[in-house]
């Protein structure tokens, strides 16, 4: 029998669901008695969150609990997320260290796992394929005070052919509105003021449950009228399902930011084909053309990959042109690195790093230069800022419903709290104004 643990350390790889993941795995573990310690030499029990969505992410956590197992204290290491999906086993023989292996299906148990971890002194795995819907999402301990996470769905059916994720978190299930609700409204009361809904994909929210009668839209609907929820957001779409009701949604929802991600992945439609992204990119443009009119001050967001096996620099300009004429204000930007048990592994990852990298400082350069100019655009406007915390200059900082990140001088009071803010210069990518009292 191990000694009764009394701490943990958690720490977090990837994406805002393995954020959310993590913060209900910390609230099962408080729930048991454990404290939460930030230095991983003061952990009885250390947790790696993982994620597999690129190869950069898989060696640094390999690296970090490599050096953890030539320390001399005795410590419970468990593996998490998605490495531990897409790795299985084999992690036991990679890192001979680590004591078990969760899921992202099986995070709620996380007890039970340590419970045994602890009685029998012996490695201990669960990873199912699919994902069981009783997930306790109540217990998530937040860090932050105003902004929360709330999933609607995991999995994804879309098997695009470069991504782990149908893989490592499996199809998709929808959380039932009505829980969804719960938690916002209990979210609501502890103060909260702007929520994230999140999903591989929430568009698709509802349509694997047919007898729920209640999709994205309608979701967003019933979650509008939530007093005290003053903003909502989600992450992330799928341009295939964004639907004239979202947009409509979007226009006429008070709480719903007019923030869209809209992720193109690729400008040439040989290499989105390839990607099985299933849209061209003129039926991604006219739904865009169709969002900026139904919602004019929207603003979008995208994630790249550049470098995708075969991609001439013909295809690649494709993406930089689609830049110039959609003028996103957040973008993604990755270079491609095949994933195994991906489609695109059969593909010779043949673009040299080289060029790779070239093509995604091309890209970014011309990113910024674009967001510049919007930045510059947005000078003497008055934008809605919450307001989230002091920086380390004093100056409060929030961010806009574009996404846009602010500072401005004010007092503490203002934490916590909607103002309006008339901009005035900007550093980096940050903008600078003054509150214009109520
Ligand atoms: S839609 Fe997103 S999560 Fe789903 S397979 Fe494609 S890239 Fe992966």
């Amino acid at each position: 029998m191990t000694t009764k643990p009394k701490t943990f350390f958690v720490r977090t790889y990837g994406c805002q669901m393995n954020e959310l993941d993590s913060e209900i795995m910390v609230g099962q573990l408080e729930k048991r008695g454990l404290k939460r310690v930030h230095d991983e030499s003061e952990g009885d029990v250390l947790l790696f969150n993982t994620c597999s969505i690129r190869d950069l992410a898989e060696r640094k956590v390999m690296g970090k609990i490599g050096q953890i197992g030539r320390s001399k204290k005795k410590q419970i290491i468990g593996i998490t997320g998605c490495m531990a999906m897409a790795k299985k086993e084999s992690l036991f023989r990679k890192l001979p260290n680590v004591d078990f292996v969760i899921g992202t299906n099986n995070i709620t148990d996380l007890d039970l796992i340590l419970d045994q971890v602890i009685e029998t002194g012996e490695k201990q795995i669960k990873t199912d394929d699919q994902f069981e819907e009783n997930l306790n999402y109540l217990v998530a301990k937040r860090d932050d005070k105003y902004k929360a996470h709330v999933s609607i769905i995991r999995g994804c059916d879309k098997f695009c052919t470069y991504c782990v994720v149908p893989y490592t978190r499996g199809q998709e299930v929808s959380r039932p509105p009505e829980d969804i609700e719960r938690e916002c409204r209990l979210l609501a009361e502890q103060g909260y003021k702007e929520i994230t809904l999140l999903g591989q994909n929430v568009n698709s929210y509802g349509k694997d449950k047919p007898e729920w009668r209640e999709l994205f839209h309608d979701l967003l609907y019933r979650l509008d009228n939530i007093e005290g929820i003053e903003r909502i957001r989600f992450m992330t779409s799928h341009p295939i399902d964004i639907t004239v009701d979202l947009m409509q949604a979007i226009r006429d929802l008070p709480s719903l930011c007019e923030f869209v991600h809209f992720p193109i992945q690729a400008g040439s439609n040989r290499i989105l084909k390839k990607m099985h992204r299933i849209y061209t990119k003129e039926q991604y443009f006219e739904k865009v053309a169709l969002l900026k009119e139904i919602v004019p001050n929207v603003a979008l967001g995208t994630d790249i990959i550049v470098g995708f096996p075969t991609e001439t620099e013909e295809e690649f300009e494709e993406t930089l042109e689609v830049f110039r004429q959609i003028r996103y204000s957040v973008a993604f930007l990755y270079t491609y690195s095949p994933r195994k048990g991906t489609p695109a592994m059969r593909w010779k990852d043949d673009i040299p790093e080289q060029i790779k990298e070239e093509r995604l400082q091309r890209l970014m350069a011309l990113h910024e230069s674009l967001c510049a100019e919007e930045r510059q655009e947005l000078l003497g406007k008055e934008v809605e800022v919450l307001v989230e915390r002091r920086n380390r200059d004093g100056q409060l900082k929030g961010r806009t419903r574009c996404w846009k990140k602010v500072i401005f001088p004010g007092e503490e009071s203002l934490i916590g709290t909607l103002q309006t803010v008339k901009l005035h210069s900007f550093n980096h990518q940050t903008l600078i104004g003054e509150v214009i009292p109520k």
